[in-house]
Protein backbone atom coordinates (compact mmCIF):
# COMPACT_ATOMS: atom_id res chain seq x y z
CA UNK A 1 0.00 0.00 0.00
CA UNK A 2 1.22 3.61 -1.23
CA UNK A 3 0.61 6.53 0.31
CA UNK A 4 -1.93 6.88 -2.93
CA UNK A 5 -3.13 3.56 -2.07
CA UNK A 6 -3.30 4.68 1.69
CA UNK A 7 -5.33 7.89 0.71
CA UNK A 8 -8.01 5.85 -1.24
CA UNK A 9 -8.39 3.51 1.76
CA UNK A 10 -8.80 5.51 4.70
CA UNK A 11 -11.67 7.64 2.77
CA UNK A 12 -13.68 4.29 2.54
CA UNK A 13 -12.43 3.59 5.81
CA UNK A 14 -13.48 6.97 7.37
CA UNK A 15 -16.82 6.85 5.49
CA UNK A 16 -17.63 3.53 6.72
CA UNK A 17 -16.64 4.78 10.43
CA UNK A 18 -18.89 7.63 10.15
CA UNK A 19 -21.87 5.70 8.75
CA UNK A 20 -21.58 3.11 11.26
CA UNK A 21 -21.74 5.47 13.96
CA UNK A 22 -24.78 7.08 12.15
CA UNK A 23 -26.89 3.81 11.52
CA UNK A 24 -25.49 2.11 15.56
CA UNK A 25 -28.94 1.97 16.50
CA UNK A 26 -30.19 -0.07 13.82
CA UNK A 27 -27.87 -3.11 14.95
CA UNK A 28 -28.34 -5.15 17.77
CA UNK A 29 -26.51 -4.36 20.72
CA UNK A 30 -24.89 -7.88 21.38
CA UNK A 31 -23.70 -9.74 19.24
CA UNK A 32 -25.37 -13.26 18.63
CA UNK A 33 -22.76 -15.24 16.89
CA UNK A 34 -22.31 -18.64 18.14
CA UNK A 35 -18.42 -19.47 19.53
CA UNK A 36 -15.82 -19.81 17.10
CA UNK A 37 -17.60 -18.79 14.49
CA UNK A 38 -14.71 -16.77 13.08
CA UNK A 39 -12.73 -20.09 12.28
CA UNK A 40 -15.26 -21.25 10.01
CA UNK A 41 -15.27 -18.01 7.94
CA UNK A 42 -11.33 -17.54 8.00
CA UNK A 43 -8.38 -19.54 5.95
CA UNK A 44 -6.16 -21.34 8.16
CA UNK A 45 -3.13 -19.41 6.75
CA UNK A 46 -1.75 -16.33 6.25
CA UNK A 47 -1.94 -15.24 2.29
CA UNK A 48 1.11 -15.66 0.76
CA UNK A 49 0.79 -12.92 -1.22
CA UNK A 50 -0.92 -9.69 -0.64
CA UNK A 51 -4.28 -9.21 -1.00
CA UNK A 52 -6.05 -6.12 -2.61
CA UNK A 53 -7.69 -3.15 0.60
CA UNK A 54 -11.58 -3.79 -1.27
CA UNK A 55 -11.06 -7.12 -0.50
CA UNK A 56 -9.77 -6.66 2.88
CA UNK A 57 -12.48 -3.84 3.55
CA UNK A 58 -15.35 -6.16 2.41
CA UNK A 59 -14.74 -8.30 5.56
CA UNK A 60 -14.78 -5.82 7.91
CA UNK A 61 -18.91 -5.58 7.74
CA UNK A 62 -19.08 -9.71 6.30
CA UNK A 63 -16.71 -11.15 9.13
CA UNK A 64 -15.93 -8.94 11.60
CA UNK A 65 -18.81 -6.89 12.45
CA UNK A 66 -21.26 -9.52 12.82
CA UNK A 67 -18.47 -10.55 15.82
CA UNK A 68 -18.53 -7.24 17.91
CA UNK A 69 -20.83 -6.42 20.73
CA UNK A 70 -21.78 -2.37 20.36
CA UNK A 71 -20.21 -0.38 23.26
CA UNK A 72 -21.06 2.43 21.74
CA UNK A 73 -24.61 1.62 20.63
CA UNK A 74 -27.14 4.21 22.80
CA UNK A 75 -28.62 1.32 24.01
CA UNK A 76 -25.67 -0.26 25.83
CA UNK A 77 -26.25 0.06 29.99
CA UNK A 78 -24.10 -2.94 30.85
CA UNK A 79 -20.90 -2.80 33.05
CA UNK A 80 -19.29 0.38 32.61
CA UNK A 81 -19.22 2.19 29.21
CA UNK A 82 -15.65 2.56 27.31
CA UNK A 83 -15.77 5.50 25.52
CA UNK A 84 -14.56 7.03 22.69
CA UNK A 85 -15.31 10.09 20.33
CA UNK A 86 -14.75 11.60 17.01
CA UNK A 87 -11.47 13.81 18.10
CA UNK A 88 -10.12 10.60 19.92
CA UNK A 89 -10.51 8.45 17.11
CA UNK A 90 -8.33 11.61 14.85
CA UNK A 91 -5.80 11.15 17.68
CA UNK A 92 -5.56 7.69 17.58
CA UNK A 93 -4.90 7.29 13.62
CA UNK A 94 -2.47 10.44 14.48
CA UNK A 95 -0.67 8.34 17.50
CA UNK A 96 -0.28 4.96 14.61
CA UNK A 97 0.77 7.20 12.23
CA UNK A 98 3.61 8.62 14.52
CA UNK A 99 4.22 5.15 16.17
CA UNK A 100 7.16 4.74 18.30
CA UNK A 101 8.35 3.56 21.56
CA UNK A 102 8.55 6.43 23.45
CA UNK A 103 10.10 5.52 26.66
CA UNK A 104 12.53 8.66 26.96
CA UNK A 105 12.43 11.74 26.37
CA UNK A 106 14.39 11.27 23.46
CA UNK A 107 12.70 9.16 22.06
CA UNK A 108 10.26 11.88 20.88
CA UNK A 109 10.20 15.26 23.25
CA UNK A 110 6.72 15.90 22.23
CA UNK A 111 5.45 12.42 23.55
CA UNK A 112 6.21 12.97 26.91
CA UNK A 113 5.89 16.76 26.83
CA UNK A 114 2.61 17.00 25.74
CA UNK A 115 1.77 14.26 28.37
CA UNK A 116 2.93 16.14 30.77
CA UNK A 117 1.03 19.32 30.04
CA UNK A 118 -2.11 17.46 29.19
CA UNK A 119 -2.30 15.46 32.70
CA UNK A 120 -1.71 18.83 34.60
CA UNK A 121 -4.31 20.34 32.60
CA UNK A 122 -7.02 16.87 33.47
CA UNK A 123 -5.68 17.50 37.27
CA UNK A 124 -7.07 21.20 37.04
CA UNK A 125 -10.57 20.13 35.26
CA UNK A 126 -11.03 17.01 38.06
CA UNK A 127 -10.13 19.53 41.00
CA UNK A 128 -7.67 17.38 42.12
CA UNK A 129 -5.50 18.81 44.79
CA UNK A 130 -2.25 20.87 43.65
CA UNK A 131 0.30 18.22 44.93
CA UNK A 132 -0.78 16.07 42.25
CA UNK A 133 0.48 18.55 39.62
CA UNK A 134 3.97 18.45 37.80
CA UNK A 135 4.40 22.23 38.54
CA UNK A 136 2.92 21.20 42.16
CA UNK A 137 5.15 21.76 45.91
CA UNK A 138 5.45 18.12 45.87
CA UNK A 139 7.22 17.18 42.41
CA UNK A 140 3.97 15.03 41.38
CA UNK A 141 2.43 14.30 38.26
CA UNK A 142 0.48 12.18 36.10
CA UNK A 143 1.03 9.20 33.90
CA UNK A 144 -1.04 7.39 31.11
CA UNK A 145 -1.40 3.41 31.55
CA UNK A 146 -3.10 1.24 29.94
CA UNK A 147 -5.89 0.14 32.58
CA UNK A 148 -6.94 0.90 35.84
CA UNK A 149 -5.20 -2.57 36.68
CA UNK A 150 -1.46 -1.56 35.45
CA UNK A 151 -2.55 1.28 37.64
CA UNK A 152 -2.81 -0.27 40.78
CA UNK A 153 -0.04 -2.48 40.53
CA UNK A 154 2.54 0.34 39.48
CA UNK A 155 1.26 1.99 42.75
CA UNK A 156 1.89 -1.36 44.77
CA UNK A 157 5.22 -1.70 43.49
CA UNK A 158 5.84 1.63 44.40
CA UNK A 159 4.03 1.54 47.88
CA UNK A 160 5.94 -1.93 48.65
CA UNK A 161 9.33 -0.23 47.99
CA UNK A 162 8.86 2.75 49.98
CA UNK A 163 7.10 0.65 52.82
CA UNK A 164 10.83 -1.46 52.77
CA UNK A 165 12.72 1.46 52.62
CA UNK A 166 11.30 3.20 55.53
CA UNK A 167 11.09 0.44 57.73
CA UNK A 168 14.08 -1.42 57.16
CA UNK A 169 16.54 1.01 58.41
CA UNK A 170 19.77 1.55 56.51
CA UNK A 171 22.08 2.29 59.36
CA UNK A 172 21.05 -1.38 60.49
CA UNK A 173 20.89 -3.17 57.19
CA UNK A 174 23.48 -1.45 55.08
CA UNK A 175 22.99 -1.62 51.65
CA UNK A 176 23.90 -4.50 49.35
CA UNK A 177 24.10 -6.65 52.37
CA UNK A 178 23.20 -9.81 53.42
CA UNK A 179 21.80 -8.70 56.17
CA UNK A 180 19.92 -6.32 54.49
CA UNK A 181 18.70 -9.10 52.30
CA UNK A 182 16.99 -11.30 54.37
CA UNK A 183 15.47 -8.34 56.61
CA UNK A 184 13.35 -7.29 53.50
CA UNK A 185 12.83 -10.98 52.61
CA UNK A 186 11.27 -11.36 56.46
CA UNK A 187 9.09 -8.33 56.29
CA UNK A 188 7.96 -8.75 52.30
CA UNK A 189 6.44 -12.43 53.95
CA UNK A 190 4.93 -10.03 56.12
CA UNK A 191 3.37 -7.13 54.04
CA UNK A 192 -0.27 -6.85 53.66
CA UNK A 193 -2.20 -5.33 50.86
CA UNK A 194 -5.89 -4.18 51.99
CA UNK A 195 -9.32 -3.70 49.67
CA UNK A 196 -12.75 -4.22 50.77
CA UNK A 197 -15.45 -6.40 49.42
CA UNK A 198 -16.81 -3.53 47.10
CA UNK A 199 -12.72 -2.91 45.25
CA UNK A 200 -12.04 -3.99 42.28
CA UNK A 201 -10.56 -7.20 41.77
CA UNK A 202 -8.04 -5.45 40.06
CA UNK A 203 -6.45 -5.08 43.60
CA UNK A 204 -6.14 -8.26 44.37
CA UNK A 205 -4.43 -9.39 41.29
CA UNK A 206 -1.60 -7.08 42.02
CA UNK A 207 -0.92 -8.37 45.32
CA UNK A 208 -0.70 -11.77 43.46
CA UNK A 209 0.97 -10.74 40.54
CA UNK A 210 3.77 -8.76 43.59
CA UNK A 211 3.43 -11.70 46.18
CA UNK A 212 1.97 -9.67 49.13
CA UNK A 213 -0.73 -10.82 51.15
CA UNK A 214 -4.67 -9.77 50.57
CA UNK A 215 -7.17 -8.61 52.75
CA UNK A 216 -10.42 -8.24 51.63
CA UNK A 217 -12.54 -5.91 54.29
CA UNK A 218 -16.57 -6.45 54.51
CA UNK A 219 -18.38 -4.40 54.10
CA UNK A 220 -22.02 -3.93 53.33
CA UNK A 221 -25.66 -1.97 52.78
CA UNK A 222 -25.77 -0.69 56.13
CA UNK A 223 -22.66 1.94 54.91
CA UNK A 224 -23.40 1.74 51.45
CA UNK A 225 -21.05 -0.78 50.54
CA UNK A 226 -18.49 1.95 51.29
CA UNK A 227 -15.85 1.76 53.99
CA UNK A 228 -15.68 4.28 56.80
CA UNK A 229 -12.49 5.18 58.83
CA UNK A 230 -13.71 2.88 62.18
CA UNK A 231 -13.75 -0.62 60.33
CA UNK A 232 -10.38 0.34 58.72
CA UNK A 233 -9.30 1.20 62.42
CA UNK A 234 -10.12 -2.00 63.42
CA UNK A 235 -8.86 -4.04 60.37
CA UNK A 236 -5.44 -2.29 60.97
CA UNK A 237 -5.33 -3.40 64.79
CA UNK A 238 -6.34 -6.88 63.58
CA UNK A 239 -3.60 -7.45 60.49
CA UNK A 240 -1.53 -6.08 62.91
CA UNK A 241 -2.20 -8.41 65.99
CA UNK A 242 -1.77 -11.34 63.82
CA UNK A 243 2.31 -10.45 63.17
CA UNK A 244 1.15 -8.63 59.78
CA UNK A 245 2.19 -5.48 58.08
CA UNK A 246 -0.82 -3.45 55.88
CA UNK A 247 1.04 -1.36 53.70
CA UNK A 248 -0.97 -0.61 50.76
CA UNK A 249 -4.89 0.05 50.52
CA UNK A 250 -7.02 0.72 47.47
CA UNK A 251 -9.88 3.26 48.42
CA UNK A 252 -12.44 3.54 45.95
CA UNK A 253 -14.79 6.70 44.26
CA UNK A 254 -17.36 4.50 42.79
CA UNK A 255 -17.35 0.88 43.00
CA UNK A 256 -18.09 -1.51 40.32
CA UNK A 257 -20.94 -2.78 41.46
CA UNK A 258 -23.06 -0.39 43.12
CA UNK A 259 -20.54 3.39 42.45
CA UNK A 260 -20.30 3.77 45.92
CA UNK A 261 -17.63 6.20 47.44
CA UNK A 262 -15.30 5.18 50.38
CA UNK A 263 -15.28 7.46 53.23
CA UNK A 264 -12.28 9.66 52.34
CA UNK A 265 -12.65 12.00 55.94
CA UNK A 266 -13.13 8.66 57.98
CA UNK A 267 -10.00 6.88 56.15
CA UNK A 268 -7.59 10.44 56.83
CA UNK A 269 -8.89 10.81 60.61
CA UNK A 270 -8.04 7.07 61.12
CA UNK A 271 -4.87 7.00 59.46
CA UNK A 272 -3.62 10.25 60.94
CA UNK A 273 -4.39 8.48 64.39
CA UNK A 274 -2.74 5.70 63.66
CA UNK A 275 -1.02 4.07 67.02
CA UNK A 276 1.83 2.23 65.10
CA UNK A 277 2.40 4.57 61.48
CA UNK A 278 0.07 7.58 61.60
CA UNK A 279 -0.31 8.95 58.44
CA UNK A 280 2.63 11.23 57.17
CA UNK A 281 5.65 9.27 58.71
CA UNK A 282 8.12 6.48 57.68
CA UNK A 283 5.82 3.07 57.20
CA UNK A 284 2.72 4.69 56.63
CA UNK A 285 -0.02 3.28 54.76
CA UNK A 286 -0.22 4.00 50.76
CA UNK A 287 -3.44 5.20 50.14
CA UNK A 288 -4.25 4.29 45.90
CA UNK A 289 -7.61 5.63 44.86
CA UNK A 290 -9.13 3.89 42.37
CA UNK A 291 -12.04 5.97 40.63
CA UNK A 292 -11.36 4.42 37.26
CA UNK A 293 -14.97 5.06 35.72
CA UNK A 294 -16.56 7.67 38.31
CA UNK A 295 -13.29 9.67 38.49
CA UNK A 296 -14.51 11.82 35.32
CA UNK A 297 -17.67 12.87 37.31
CA UNK A 298 -15.62 15.12 39.06
CA UNK A 299 -15.80 17.27 36.09
CA UNK A 300 -18.69 19.08 37.78
CA UNK A 301 -17.56 21.09 40.90
CA UNK A 302 -20.49 20.01 42.93
CA UNK A 303 -19.09 16.20 42.85
CA UNK A 304 -16.11 17.39 43.82
CA UNK A 305 -17.60 18.66 47.07
CA UNK A 306 -19.96 15.35 47.33
CA UNK A 307 -16.72 13.21 47.32
CA UNK A 308 -14.43 15.71 49.05
CA UNK A 309 -11.96 15.23 46.74
CA UNK A 310 -9.24 17.89 48.24
CA UNK A 311 -8.74 15.41 51.18
CA UNK A 312 -6.73 13.21 48.73
CA UNK A 313 -3.67 15.43 48.97
CA UNK A 314 -3.89 13.14 52.53
CA UNK A 315 -3.49 9.84 49.55
CA UNK A 316 -0.57 9.02 47.59
CA UNK A 317 -1.80 7.83 44.52
CA UNK A 318 -4.97 8.55 42.27
CA UNK A 319 -6.30 6.92 38.88
CA UNK A 320 -9.01 7.66 36.44
CA UNK A 321 -10.06 6.12 32.65
CA UNK A 322 -11.13 8.64 30.76
CA UNK A 323 -11.84 5.85 28.22
CA UNK A 324 -14.19 4.84 30.58
CA UNK A 325 -16.59 8.24 30.84
CA UNK A 326 -14.82 10.93 29.79
CA UNK A 327 -14.88 10.72 25.91
CA UNK A 328 -11.37 9.14 24.58
CA UNK A 329 -10.76 5.69 23.57
CA UNK A 330 -9.63 2.77 25.15
CA UNK A 331 -6.14 2.94 26.25
CA UNK A 332 -6.22 6.27 28.75
CA UNK A 333 -6.39 5.27 32.21
CA UNK A 334 -4.60 8.64 33.76
CA UNK A 335 -2.66 7.48 36.71
CA UNK A 336 -1.25 10.77 39.23
CA UNK A 337 1.19 10.63 41.96
CA UNK A 338 1.69 12.47 45.08
CA UNK A 339 5.39 12.63 44.76
CA UNK A 340 7.19 10.94 41.26
CA UNK A 341 9.81 10.02 43.33
CA UNK A 342 8.20 7.00 44.84
CA UNK A 343 7.51 5.57 41.24
CA UNK A 344 11.07 6.50 40.02
CA UNK A 345 12.65 4.81 43.36
CA UNK A 346 10.65 1.31 42.66
CA UNK A 347 10.67 1.50 38.47
CA UNK A 348 14.14 2.67 37.77
CA UNK A 349 16.72 0.20 36.08
CA UNK A 350 19.36 1.28 34.37
CA UNK A 351 20.73 -0.45 30.89
CA UNK A 352 23.50 1.02 28.99
CA UNK A 353 21.45 1.01 25.47
CA UNK A 354 19.06 3.57 26.88
CA UNK A 355 21.75 6.22 28.17
CA UNK A 356 21.33 9.57 26.77
CA UNK A 357 22.78 13.30 27.57
CA UNK A 358 19.24 14.19 28.02
CA UNK A 359 18.30 11.84 30.78
CA UNK A 360 21.50 12.14 32.75
CA UNK A 361 20.98 15.84 32.51
CA UNK A 362 18.37 15.37 34.66
CA UNK A 363 16.30 17.59 33.31
CA UNK A 364 13.45 15.69 31.31
CA UNK A 365 11.11 13.01 32.25
CA UNK A 366 11.68 9.39 30.81
CA UNK A 367 8.18 7.94 31.56
CA UNK A 368 9.23 3.91 31.44
CA UNK A 369 10.55 5.38 35.15
CA UNK A 370 6.97 5.82 36.40
CA UNK A 371 5.43 2.15 34.51
CA UNK A 372 5.84 -1.44 34.07
CA UNK A 373 6.11 -1.69 30.44
CA UNK A 374 9.34 0.19 28.47
CA UNK A 375 7.86 1.20 25.61
CA UNK A 376 4.77 3.55 25.51
CA UNK A 377 2.50 5.07 22.99
CA UNK A 378 1.61 8.64 22.39
CA UNK A 379 -1.63 8.08 24.07
CA UNK A 380 -1.88 11.89 25.29
CA UNK A 381 -2.49 13.11 21.31
CA UNK A 382 -6.09 11.93 21.57
CA UNK A 383 -6.79 13.47 25.25
CA UNK A 384 -5.42 16.49 23.93
CA UNK A 385 -7.63 16.65 21.08
CA UNK A 386 -10.44 15.30 23.61
CA UNK A 387 -9.86 17.61 25.89
CA UNK A 388 -9.46 21.01 23.18
CA UNK A 389 -12.68 19.73 20.88
CA UNK A 390 -14.82 19.34 23.99
CA UNK A 391 -13.11 21.99 26.64
CA UNK A 392 -14.57 21.71 29.81
CA UNK A 393 -17.98 23.12 29.21
CA UNK A 394 -18.40 20.18 26.41
CA UNK A 395 -17.04 18.11 28.64
CA UNK A 396 -19.32 18.85 31.68
CA UNK A 397 -22.16 19.12 29.58
CA UNK A 398 -21.82 15.52 29.18
CA UNK A 399 -21.55 13.88 32.16
CA UNK A 400 -24.55 16.42 33.60
CA UNK A 401 -26.40 15.24 30.73
CA UNK A 402 -25.63 11.32 31.20
CA UNK A 403 -26.48 12.04 35.24
CA UNK A 404 -30.19 13.48 34.48
CA UNK A 405 -30.70 10.41 32.65
CA UNK A 406 -29.48 8.14 35.15
CA UNK A 407 -31.78 10.22 38.00
CA UNK A 408 -34.93 9.78 35.25
CA UNK A 409 -34.42 6.18 34.84
CA UNK A 410 -34.31 6.03 38.54
CA UNK A 411 -37.42 8.10 39.13
CA UNK A 412 -39.69 5.78 36.83
CA UNK A 413 -38.48 2.91 38.80
CA UNK A 414 -39.32 4.43 41.62
CA UNK A 415 -43.06 5.62 40.02
CA UNK A 416 -43.69 1.26 39.67
CA UNK A 417 -42.75 -0.06 43.37
CA UNK A 418 -45.65 -2.84 42.40
CA UNK A 419 -42.32 -3.75 40.04
CA UNK A 420 -39.45 -2.49 41.22
CA UNK A 421 -37.23 -2.33 44.02
CA UNK A 422 -34.26 0.41 43.64
CA UNK A 423 -31.03 -1.15 46.05
CA UNK A 424 -28.41 1.75 45.26
CA UNK A 425 -28.43 4.58 43.26
CA UNK A 426 -28.56 6.62 41.12
CA UNK A 427 -25.01 6.86 41.83
CA UNK A 428 -22.61 8.21 38.95
CA UNK A 429 -25.51 7.55 36.06
CA UNK A 430 -25.63 3.69 37.94
CA UNK A 431 -28.82 2.25 39.48
CA UNK A 432 -28.86 -1.14 40.88
CA UNK A 433 -32.60 -2.62 41.44
CA UNK A 434 -34.10 -6.00 41.25
CA UNK A 435 -37.83 -6.97 40.78
CA UNK A 436 -40.24 -6.09 43.96
CA UNK A 437 -41.49 -9.04 45.87
CA UNK A 438 -40.65 -8.37 49.67
CA UNK A 439 -44.12 -6.75 50.31
CA UNK A 440 -45.97 -9.46 48.80
CA UNK A 441 -43.88 -11.73 50.84
CA UNK A 442 -41.55 -13.38 48.53
CA UNK A 443 -38.22 -14.85 49.88
CA UNK A 444 -35.28 -13.23 48.31
CA UNK A 445 -34.76 -16.67 46.52
CA UNK A 446 -38.13 -15.84 44.31
CA UNK A 447 -37.44 -11.90 44.12
CA UNK A 448 -33.53 -13.55 42.68
CA UNK A 449 -35.15 -16.15 40.52
CA UNK A 450 -37.53 -13.23 39.07
CA UNK A 451 -35.25 -10.61 38.68
CA UNK A 452 -33.05 -12.99 36.34
CA UNK A 453 -35.77 -13.46 34.38
CA UNK A 454 -36.26 -10.29 33.39
CA UNK A 455 -32.46 -9.73 33.45
CA UNK A 456 -32.65 -12.37 30.16
CA UNK A 457 -35.80 -11.13 29.13
CA UNK A 458 -34.32 -7.34 28.48
CA UNK A 459 -31.53 -8.46 26.79
CA UNK A 460 -33.44 -10.79 24.34
CA UNK A 461 -34.63 -8.01 23.15
CA UNK A 462 -31.54 -6.99 21.37
CA UNK A 463 -32.80 -3.71 21.77
CA UNK A 464 -30.69 -2.88 24.94
CA UNK A 465 -27.76 -4.78 26.64
CA UNK A 466 -27.92 -4.85 31.02
CA UNK A 467 -25.68 -6.94 33.44
CA UNK A 468 -26.30 -7.58 36.68
CA UNK A 469 -24.68 -8.28 40.20
CA UNK A 470 -25.37 -9.63 43.69
CA UNK A 471 -25.70 -7.63 46.70
CA UNK A 472 -25.40 -9.45 50.00
CA UNK A 473 -26.70 -12.57 48.19
CA UNK A 474 -29.75 -9.63 45.87
CA UNK A 475 -29.58 -10.65 42.49
CA UNK A 476 -29.93 -7.47 41.63
CA UNK A 477 -29.65 -5.66 37.42
CA UNK A 478 -27.12 -2.65 36.61
CA UNK A 479 -28.58 0.34 35.01
CA UNK A 480 -25.63 2.46 33.09
CA UNK A 481 -26.96 5.63 31.24
CA UNK A 482 -23.66 7.17 30.47
CA UNK A 483 -22.70 5.95 27.05
CA UNK A 484 -22.29 8.78 24.73
CA UNK A 485 -24.87 7.83 22.14
CA UNK A 486 -27.52 7.60 24.52
CA UNK A 487 -30.27 10.15 24.66
CA UNK A 488 -33.58 10.14 26.58
CA UNK A 489 -35.14 8.50 24.07
CA UNK A 490 -33.47 5.40 24.11
CA UNK A 491 -33.76 5.25 28.44
CA UNK A 492 -37.46 6.10 27.67
CA UNK A 493 -36.96 2.63 25.53
CA UNK A 494 -35.10 0.72 27.71
CA UNK A 495 -37.72 1.49 30.75
CA UNK A 496 -40.37 0.42 28.54
CA UNK A 497 -38.93 -3.10 27.58
CA UNK A 498 -38.11 -3.13 30.98
CA UNK A 499 -41.75 -2.81 32.56
CA UNK A 500 -43.39 -4.72 29.72
CA UNK A 501 -40.76 -8.14 30.37
CA UNK A 502 -41.18 -7.47 34.30
CA UNK A 503 -45.26 -7.41 33.88
CA UNK A 504 -44.98 -10.97 32.06
CA UNK A 505 -42.67 -12.15 34.50
CA UNK A 506 -44.28 -11.37 37.35
CA UNK A 507 -47.72 -12.60 36.44
CA UNK A 508 -45.91 -15.94 34.72
N1 LIG B 1 -11.63 -0.20 38.97
C1 LIG B 1 -12.96 -0.09 38.84
C2 LIG B 1 -13.74 0.64 39.89
C3 LIG B 1 -13.59 -0.67 37.75
O1 LIG B 1 -14.93 -0.60 37.65
C4 LIG B 1 -12.83 -1.34 36.77
C5 LIG B 1 -13.49 -1.92 35.59
O2 LIG B 1 -14.62 -1.71 35.32
C6 LIG B 1 -11.45 -1.42 36.95
C7 LIG B 1 -10.88 -0.84 38.06
C8 LIG B 1 -10.58 -2.12 35.96
O3 LIG B 1 -10.39 -1.32 34.85
P1 LIG B 1 -9.32 -1.64 33.71
O4 LIG B 1 -10.01 -2.47 32.70
O5 LIG B 1 -8.92 -0.29 33.20
O6 LIG B 1 -8.18 -2.36 34.34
Amino acid sequence: MDSQDFREAAATAIDDIASYYDNLDDRNVVSTVEPGYLRKLLPSEAPVEGEAWADIHKDIEGKILPGITHWQHPGFHAFFPCATSFPSILGELYSAALSGACFNWICSPAVTELETIVLDWLAKILGLPECYLSTGPTRGGGVIQGSASEAVLTAMVAARDKYLRETVPLEQFPEGSEAREDAIAHKRSKMVALATTATHSSTKKASIILGVRFHTIAVHADTGYSLTGPVLAKTLAELRARGLEPFFMTATMGTTDTCAVDDFAGIVSTLKSDPVHPAGTPGELWVHIDAAYAGSALVLPSVREQVSISLIENFHSFDMNMHKWLLTNFDASCLFVRDRNWFIQALTINQAVYGNKASEGGLVTDYREWQIPLGRRFRSLKIWFVLRNYGVKGLQSYISRTLKLGEEFADSLKSRPDLFEILTGPNFALTVFRVAGKEQGKSDEEVNALTKAVCEKINASGRMWVTSTVLDGRFAIRMVTSVSTTEKEHVDRAWKILVEAAEEVVKA
